[in-house]
């Protein structure tokens, strides 16, 4: 009686086993065969969604002026205190924004941001924009004071454009 009951339980570990075997490689299998979720970056490089937060940069109008008035709301608005701008008047012979101020000086300290979005939030005229450029690593950190210049152009291998008022589109290879 004794063995029967040894020999029925060994049979039915036996099954259970097999099929929690055959389920754990069902899973394997089609795994195999369904599409990759990963991307081989550097070689890929991913579409960041529209509304991702990556590196700054200043825009400009349709006629080549800086849509920064120097205003200082996206300074005041930034949380960790890491955007610096001098204003100075525009004149006739140095019409540098469509307003009566412009940015003389703008600089984000990229180290300290936390890409919250908040200055381009405050921004009256949408001259401040946090776009899909995400990669930002350097071994040199003076690099991370982004100056009005570098804020100003678009870097290589940007994935996209901006045009006026802020929006982009993403530019394929
Ligand atoms: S994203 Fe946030 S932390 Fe970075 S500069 Fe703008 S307001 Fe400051
Ligand atoms: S980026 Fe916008 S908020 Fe900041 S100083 Fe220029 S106009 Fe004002």
């Amino acid at each position: 009686m004794f063995k029967l009951q040894s020999v029925t339980q060994l049979a039915n570990e036996t099954v259970v086993g097999v099929k929690n075997l055959l389920t754990g490689m069902g899973v394997t299998f089609k795994n195999m065969i369904s599409p990759p979720t990963t991307q081989c970056y550097p070689e890929i490089k991913r579409e960041m969604p529209a509304r991702y937060r990556g590196r700054h940069f200043l825009t400009r109008n349709s006629e080549g002026l800086e849509n920064c008035v120097g205003c200082e709301l996206c300074a005041a608005n930034c949380p960790v205190g890491c955007i610096h701008v001098e204003a100075a008047e525009n004149s006739e012979g140095n019409r540098v924004s469509k307003g009566e101020r412009y940015a003389r000086v703008y600089e984000i300290n990229l180290l300290r941001c936390i890409y919250c979005g908040y200055c381009e939030e405050a921004c009256p005229e949408d001259a401040v924009i946090l776009r899909e450029h995400y990669e930002l690593a350097n071994y040199d950190r003076d690099c991370y004071i982004a100056d009005k210049e570098e804020l100003l152009t678009y870097p290589e291998p940007n994935q996209f454009r901006v045009n006026y008022l802020g929006n982009t589109t993403v530019v394929k290879k």
